[in-house]
């Protein structure tokens, strides 16, 4: 009987070690997880609940926010909003910007917010913005590629534009380069969501060319993490994928970032209490972004 009591015992503590070393893994029991501090951005993961499993379809790694689209990385069938619009003739979504030409379209959800930071530039009295470029079709892509060339389109299939999520901006008033919109948005577009993509230091790692009008939409608080770091999204990636959790404040709300290679994601684990978001990063990896 005593020995029974021992095995018992002894199997109970294995099991409870396991598990927590599976939710250890799983990053939502790390106590006061390393974290490595980025100019403070980074601080020490809280202690979470194990939250609940979450199956993820396959289409899932090739659609949301944080997709990488690049020489290398192609736009898939599922990497395009499903909420691509017309923006002419739609205040709310366009804001106080121009319009290009009538036919320029985007996802709704990022027109939205584009409008809102424009409202933010006017209180700041910055207010000569002009849409040229939103979503493209391959279709659009190719007569481009076919009209402009290598140097100066990407490939169908390889631009940004295709997922609805970047947008090309310019000022009424000049280059954006120089022009008080450009310098506005450089300065600002993170706090929004948004991100510069294509910077004039970074060209060796985007392999484009500066474009100081091609703003992308990410999402908070990967636009901030990105600007206080200094990194373009291929860069911000690549630190996901190395350190695996991150934690950081804006204005003051906690959010977490949690990046899964292909061979985590059957660990997924999201919160019960609070919401999130999932995206992939068009290289098999899976982001879990948890909002305040
Ligand atoms: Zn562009």
């Amino acid at each position: 009987m005593k020995r029974w009591g021992i095995i018992t015992t002894l199997l109970a503590v294995l099991l409870v070690a396991a598990a927590f070393r599976l939710a250890e893994k799983q990053g939502w029991l790390s106590l006061g997880a390393e974290a490595e501090s980025m100019d403070g951005v980074i601080q020490e993961i809280a202690l979470r609940d194990s939250g609940q499993k979450l199956w993820v379809k396959q289409d899932q790694l090739y659609k949301g926010d944080l997709l990488l689209v690049n020489s290398e990385h192609k736009v898939g069938a599922e990497g395009t909003q499903p909420d691509i619009t017309e923006l002419a003739g739609k205040p709310e979504l366009l804001g106080r910007a121009a319009l290009l030409d009538h036919k320029i379209e985007l996802s709704r959800r990022v027109a939205l917010k584009f409008a809102a930071m424009l409202d933010a530039a006017a209180e700041d009295g910055v207010t000569h913005f002009m849409i040229s470029s939103g979503y493209r079709s391959e279709a659009k892509q190719s007569e481009l590629y076919a009209q402009k060339g290598g140097d100066y389109a990407l490939p169908p299939g390889y631009s940004e534009h295709h997922l609805g999520l970047s947008l090309d901006v310019g000022s009424t008033e000049g280059t954006m380069a120089k022009a008080e919109e450009g310098k506005w948005l450089e300065k600002n577009a993170a706090r929004y969501g948004f991100v510069l993509r294509y910077p004039a230091d970074k060209t060796q790692i985007t392999g484009i060319a500066f474009e100081p009008w091609h703003f992308r939409y990410v999402g908070l608080p990967h636009s901030v993490i990105m600007q206080r770091n200094h990194l373009v999204l291929e860069e911000y990636l690549d630190l996901l994928k190395e350190k695996k959790t991150l934690s950081t404040k804006v204005d003051g709300e906690s959010y977490e970032v949690c990046y899964y290679s292909p061979d985590e994601i059957a660990q997924l684990r999201v919160p019960k209490n609070r919401d999130y978001a999932l995206s992939g990063d068009n290289r098999g990896g899976l982001i879990l972004t948890v909002y305040p």
